[in-house]
């Protein structure tokens, strides 16, 4: 199928053509001439799939009947609001509104918070068709009276499902309260759940369903790998990886602000370059540590869930969970940074005894295992039960690993010239997932197997009393705010 065929004007043509795009992927083919029809859309598509795209094309075309390079602010009102959750989105999407608008006379610009509202204000009062914006400097703006919607056509609400985990559903509504109703309504979101739903009744007409792919699936170029490891050791293992396998851009994902930067000091002191992104950190910060990491000047890039949000390197490599997310859908959110535009990629979860949990509930939601392997060295309890041999305070200080142990016993895999992280079959000896997660039986499980600790820890344990049962979980880390 070509963009032709989807009734797409020559000026946005043109602007795909500029961009190497030779055919539409599948949620553009789909999104784009109902979108085009003019009906309200609820689209399933996670991140890397082409969305933006999806729907910037034909809102774009659907504007072109006001493109005029009139100067007079009146001349250009705002038309269609795009609300993201994030800066990093909304930055991105800027960009592919710009990108793919370039041959028309219609103005955008993009407002979110963290830097000065001033320039904002003064770019809104010269005139733009298309505003994105995040919802909490968008109601500022609604309270410097620097926007008027009441020439909206156009809605979309872009990553939904983000924008309610982070909290912005009465910022929606308020804004939903203050825009024409008779408009064009596109919702996107990674994942359903009721919240989304209850949202998509209230905000789209008669929406036509779109759905790039099965949502909560992972994209399918992804190739997803479990390395058991203890705790202690993941950072050790993180570094083994990055240099035996000589990777060279690595998404890497903590649950909080403070385990990201520290994260990002110890590899720079193994002597990985990284940087880290978080909500802790300006948004200056912010898009310099993004520059470096997209111009290969650091090879790590540590973030968090909420700043990773909207990230959008072209053939990211290798995204790799340090930890675990609690809520399952980050997981698909994190792993389709890689994998995008139908290119290969690589998610590395680097898993230790005590987020097997959160990994049976994101196998769950997967509907399928994920494929575990054991790197020699690192297997669970290794370093208690094998003491390494001595090793220099300085090469400690570094998180080195024995030469002995890391030579003798690195895989095929470490020895290869090109980097390869690939694990369609795991390899023999290793542990396949192929059986959902169960307690411990007679015969050890490939989970047992991986996890001796837990293996035998739960074989020993006398049943807990009953009382024991009702006591309230232990608190969990709080997930990041921005
Ligand atoms: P998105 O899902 O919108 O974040 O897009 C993911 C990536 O796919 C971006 O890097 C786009 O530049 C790229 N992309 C979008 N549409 C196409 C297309 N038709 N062909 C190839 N790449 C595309």
């Amino acid at each position: 199928m070509s963009f032709e065929s989807l009734g797409l004007i020559p000026e946005l043509l043109k602007a795909i053509a500029d961009q190497g795009y030779t055919e539409p992927t599948p949620i553009q083919a789909k999104a784009i001439p109902v979108v085009l029809q003019g009906h309200d859309v609820m689209g399933g598509a996670q991140t890397g799939t082409g969305k933006t795209a999806g729907f910037t094309l034909p809102l774009l075309q659907r504007l072109s009947a006001y493109a005029n390079t009139g100067t007079s602010p009146a001349k250009h009102p705002i038309r269609a609001v795009i609300l993201v959750p994030t800066r990093e989105l909304a930055a991105q999407v800027a960009e592919s509104v710009q990108t793919y608008g370039k041959h028309l006379p219609l103005r955008s610009t993009v407002v979110y918070g963290g830097i000065s509202i001033d320039p904002q204000i003064a770019e809104l009062r010269r005139g733009v068709e298309i505003l994105v914006a995040t919802p909490g400097r968008l109601l500022d703006h609604v309270q410097q009276k620097s926007v008027n919607f009441s020439q909206v056509e156009i809605l979309v609400l872009d990553e939904a499902d983000r924008m309610l985990d982070m909290g912005f559903l009465p910022d929606i509504t308020r804004l939903l309260g203050m825009l024409p109703a008779k408009r064009q309504s596109l919702l996107f979101s990674a994942t359903f759940s009721d919240d989304i739903k209850k949202l998509a009744d209230r905000l789209l007409k008669d929406p036509i369903l779109i759905e790039a792919e099965k949502h909560n699936t992972a994209a399918e170029t992804v190739t997803q790998v479990v390395y058991p490891v203890d705790m202690a050791r993941k950072r050790e293992l993180l570094a083994h990886l990055v240099k035996s396998n000589d990777l060279k851009q690595v998404l890497v994902f903590c649950r909080t602000k403070q385990g990201a930067g520290k994260l990002a000091l110890q590899l720079e002191r193994d002597g990985i370059t990284a940087t880290a992104i978080h909500g802790d950190k300006s948004q200056q910060q912010r898009t310099e540590a993004l520059k470096a990491f997209k111009d290969g000047e650091v090879r790590v890039l540590v973030a968090t869930d909420v700043a990773a949000r909207g990230i959008d390197i072209d053939q990211l490599p290798h995204v790799v969970n340090f930890e675990l997310p609690h809520v399952p859908e980050d997981y698909v959110h994190r792993i389709g940074r890689t994998g995008r535009g139908g290119s290969e990629g690589d998610a590395i979860s680097l898993v230790c005894e005590e987020e097997l949990k959160l990994l049976a509930a994101i196998e769950h939601m997967l509907k399928r295992t994920i494929p575990t392997q054991t790197i020699p060295g690192f297997e669970i309890n290794s370093a208690i039960a094998i003491p390494p041999p001595r090793r220099s305070a300085e090469s400690r200080e570094r998180g080195d690993r024995p030469e002995r142990g890391e030579r003798g016993e690195r895989s095929e895999r470490g020895r290869r010239s090109e980097p390869n992280l690939r694990h369609k079959q795991p390899p023999p000896g290793s542990f396949d997932f192929s059986q959902p997660y169960q307690p411990a039986t007679a015969l050890p499980s490939p989970l047992e197997a991986a996890y001796p600790s837990r293996a035998k820890s739960d074989a020993k344990k006398p049943k807990k009393p009953l009382a024991a049962l009702f006591l309230p979980p232990a608190p969990e880390k709080p997930a990041e705010e921005q």
